[in-house]
This record gives structure tokens, C-alpha cells and sequence, in this order.
């Protein structure tokens, strides 16, 4: 039962809507999303945050970080 751990899995070509590929593991060979990390309005609202995070250099200058 050794190979029974993971079973035909292994590192697959993501293929999204928007042209973006990237590798992940998955059962399947070839796999197709409509959205990823690099469209997904969850994640562009995240990347917005991220940048809002520039208050963190004001906080570290007003304390002399
Ligand atoms: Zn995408």
C-alpha cells in the first residue's frame, strides 16, 4: 500500500481565463480556472490593502523604526 498515499497526484499546469498559468498540485493532468490569484477581484481588493499598508513606513518613521 506504499503508493497508495498520494495517489496520481502531482504538479499540474494551471490554466486560467485570463492567460495567467501557474503550477499547483492537483489529481488532474491538465487543469482549466475562469479565475486565479492574478484576477480574482479578492485578491486585486487584497493587493489594494497591501498597498494601503504604507501607513506601516509612516508609523516606523514617526518612531524612528
Ligand atoms: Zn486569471
Amino acid at each position: 500500500m506504499k503508493e497508495a498515499i498520494h495517489p496520481n497526484y502531482h504538479v499540474t499546469t494551471v490554466t486560467c481565463a485570463c492567460g495567467n498559468t501557474f503550477e499547483s498540485g492537483s489529481v488532474k493532468q491538465e487543469l482549466r480556472v475562469e479565475i486565479c490569484s492574478n484576477c480574482h477581484p479578492f485578491f486585486t481588493g487584497k493587493q489594494k490593502f497591501v498597498d494601503a499598508g504604507g501607513r506601516v513606513d509612516k508609523f516606523k518613521k514617526k518612531y524612528g523604526m
